[in-house]
């Protein structure tokens, strides 16, 4: 049966933490699981990050740039790097894809959400993958989804999906960071979620993602 899916995978995934440099056999892989399951007839929508880190290695920054504005500039040169990554991997593979940058207004204006919803669909319909990220470039603080945990989350619900699964650098859902407190426990089911407030965290998944 054909389901609609949604993947999202963080920029500490898709980059090496330390040099910043995209981890292109992960994106490999992950071209190769999407291009399988739209083969398979369903409908699959790709979030992804990694603008911010990808401009930073690409302009040969050594650290996440600290000002919103910074950040805005950097990511306009990383998003363009990293969708030309991802055609390239794609067109090997005959998939096409199709570039989706949201703002939090673009989902919470009627019209605004009613325009994204039709092109989700035209594009699904069409065939393409679309790729979704923050469009980081004209979205402030008062425009930001906060992380695209959340995005790929209000894109799920958008396109009615059956799945979402994120992707990170964490093998799953755990009571604290595991990185910082030994201790912390694994969650497998969350049975009640306003609970997930407790456990979220602040820490950076590494030096270029947010951390979701
Ligand atoms: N939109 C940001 C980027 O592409 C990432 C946000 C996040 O990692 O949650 O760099």
């Amino acid at each position: 049966m054909s389901e609609t899916i949604v993947v999202k995978i963080g920029t500490s995934s898709l980059t090496h933490p330390e040099r910043g440099t995209l981890a292109l056999s992960t994106i490999a892989t992950l071209v190769e699981v999407l291009t399988d399951l739209r083969q398979r007839e369903n409908r699959v929508i790709l979030v992804s990050s990694g603008a911010v880190g990808v401009g930073c290695a690409r302009l040969g920054l050594t650290n996440r740039p600290r000002t919103i504005a910074q950040r805005q500039a950097v990511a306009a040169v990383g998003q363009g790097r990293l969708m030309r990554v991802y055609d390239d991997w794609f067109t090997q593979l005959q998939q096409p894809i199709a570039q989706v940058l949201l703002t939090r207004g673009d989902l919470e204006d009627r019209e605004r959400y009613l325009n994204a919803y039709n092109t989700f669909q035209e594009l699904l319909d069409l065939g393409a993958i679309p790729i979704v990220n923050e469009n980081d470039t004209v979205a402030t603080d008062e425009l930001k989804f906060g992380d695209n945990d959340s995005l790929s989350a209000l894109v799920a619900s958008l396109v009615e999906a059956s799945w979402l699964f994120l992707l990170t650098d964490v093998d799953r859902l755990y009571s604290a960071d595991p990185r910082l407190v030994p201790d912390a426990q694994p969650i497998i089911l969350v049975k009640d979620l306003d609970r997930l407030a407790e456990v979220e965290t602040e820490t950076k998944g590494s030096q270029w993602g947010t951390g979701g």
